[in-house]
């Protein structure tokens, strides 16, 4: 069995330099050259999963396939490899902590008094280490900034295992940012130094440096990074802003990163096929329209919170050549709400959770209705979608979620027991947080003849993810079908709505699924290309 090769991304400075974009880069530029990849991350928050972490704090919570509550960085990994990301790819100091705890309760230590070397580094470590056979590289993030009190034992872990691995199976990659000083007129070195220092206190010499900076620097400041960073010249990566992600890939390959570290691995016969990427940037940089869509959500002012569905968003506009312009709205910001509602060309109610500006989603989604505009509802947006319904075409006033307190007309109520494949899940309303929700990829039948059927091009089955305790009733079903509703996805077992639309609509699907999650630039959401279209199609009738 063969070891594949490691590259540990860690960083410095400060945080939100962009390790998980870099990570994600430096894996696609790896498949251009015909490698695989496995992405991993170490992240040194206690929580044992992000789930119960507000989004203000983290970003969104990123669902795999197979339930994982993870970070947002996993989206990036998914994103820029097409690879889909598993639950057990993240680890948090949380589950380290819990899984080792665990065995000590079981008596697998034997007696010896637990430490954190060896024994939560050795934890680290297999983690790392666990079904890799498979790969050519594994691309293993550590989140936090050098210098943590956190990270240290993650770094510790990756110290030991470079000894382990070898130099010529591993190498590590320091991202940094360098500073603009005005007065002096400089990009200021000294900070990398010194994480770099500190990287190196701990046993870590970094064989490569990406610089991070507003608009690049000069051979000057490479030299002088080169020598007091102890990294080869031609292992520094100039990496300035740029206005579009999917840039990045291609500007690390124009500062030779693919290159040095094939050569550092004595692979030197490849070269990179770059053409999807560089057919995306071509598409970016030429749009033949503007296209404009309300978000009405809550996180207005935090869009990390939504980076998913932003990213899902501007694949389909690329898809289309469009520029998309998103006009985020907080709702409980009425008279913003009702501004924007008469200036875009397509509306989505994102997913969500709580009471805070529900009365403003429901206007937006009986604006949409009423005046015919392209609509797409997400999870929560669904829910409201039937709530909208109920209330205005149903003429039941007190139709709600049991999510926002009691209700004599619950049209969406906690369901407590389904299936997922032959095992059957429970869940209660007092349950624990973390771990309540029905997540992860499920099943959903797709109704012939159908918006959604058309969207999804004839496909009879298709999976999606989900995140979400509550569900519609299906006790309202059929009044709400006789009121025009049609419910064009369904679980294979016929007991939970997925989708609803209205056909006498020019575009109208509201799903209880996240389909952001699965969005990838070079295979952008099918349901996001159509409501783009159909956004474009009726820009001319809302002048
Ligand atoms: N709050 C809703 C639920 O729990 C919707 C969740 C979501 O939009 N992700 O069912």
């Amino acid at each position: 069995m063969t070891l594949p090769r490691f590259i540990f991304v860690t960083g410095g400075v400060v945080s939100s330099v962009g390790k998980g974009i870099a990570s994600a880069s430096v894996g696609a530029l790896l498949q251009a050259h015909g490698f695989s990849v496995r992405l991993k991350k170490l992240e040194p928050y206690l929580n044992v999963d992000p789930g119960t972490i507000n989004p203000y704090k983290h970003g969104e919570v990123y669902v795999t396939n197979d339930g994982g509550e993870t970070d947002l960085d996993m989206g990036h990994y998914e994103r820029f490899t097409g690879i889909p990301t598993r639950a057990m790819d993240l680890l948090t100091t949380g589950k380290v902590y819990s899984s080792v705890i665990a065995r000590e309760r079981r008596g697998d230590y034997l007696g010896s008094d637990i430490q954190v070397v060896p024994h939560i580094t050795d934890e680290i470590k297999s983690f790392v280490l666990a079904e890799v056979q498979d790969v050519d590289f594994v691309i293993c993030e550590v989140g936090g900034t050098v210098g943590d009190i956190e990270s240290l034992p993650f770094l510790e872990a990756i110290r030991q295992l470079r000894l382990d691995l070898g130099r010529e199976r591993s190498v590590n990659i320091h991202l940094t940012l360098l500073p603009y000083i005005p007065s002096a007129g400089e990009l200021k070195t000294k900070p990398s130094q010194h994480s770099v220092r500190e990287l190196r206190s701990i046993g870590i010499q970094p064989e490569f440096l990406i610089c991070r900076s507003a608009n690049g620097f000069e051979e000057a400041t490479r030299k002088k990074l080169s020598l007091f960073c102890n990294v080869p010249e031609n292992h520094i990566v100039d990496a300035p802003d740029t206005p579009w992600l999917y840039q990045i890939p291609l500007n690390f390959h124009k500062s030779d990163l693919d290159g040095a570290l094939c050569r550092y691995f004595s692979l030197e016969n490849t070269r990179a096929n770059l053409t999807i990427w560089e057919d995306l940037a071509a598409r970016w940089q030429s749009p033949k329209g503007t296209v404009c869509i309300g978000v009405f959500g809550k996180y207005a002012h935090f869009l990390e919170a939504y980076k998913s569905l932003q990213e899902a968003i501007s694949h389909a506009g690329v898809a289309h050549s469009l520029k998309v312009d998103v006009r985020w709205v907080d709702t409980e910001d009425k008279d913003r709400v009702r501004q924007v509602l008469t200036e875009v060309h397509g509306i989505i109610v994102p997913g969500g959770f709580g009471t805070r500006g529900i009365s403003g989603k429901i206007a937006a989604i009986r604006y949409a209705r009423e005046n015919k505009v392209p609509f797409l509802g997400i999870c929560l947006g669904m829910q409201l979608t039937i709530i909208e319904a109920a209330r205005h075409l149903l003429h039941l006033q007190n139709a709600s979620s049991t999510e926002f307190g009691e209700t004599t007309e619950p049209v969406i109520a906690l369901m407590t027991e389904w299936m997922q494949g032959a095992q059957l899940q429970r869940r209660t309303a007092c349950g624990d947080m973390g771990g309540t929700m029905r997540l992860g990829a499920y099943p959903c039948l797709i109704q012939p003849g159908t918006r959604l059927a058309e969207a999804y091009a004839g496909q009879e089955q298709v999976e999606e993810r989900h995140r979400h305790r509550y569900e519609v009733n299906s006790t309202y079903k059929k009044r709400l079908e006789e009121v025009g509703l049609c419910f064009s996805g369904i679980s294979p077992d016929g007991r939970l709505s997925e989708v609803v639309e209205y056909k006498e609509h020019p575009w109208f699907i509201a799903v209880q699924y996240h389909p952001e999650f699965k969005s990838r630039p070079f295979a952008p959401h099918p349901l996001f290309v159509h409501l783009i279209q159909a956004a474009w199609t009726q820009k001319d009738c809302r002048k």
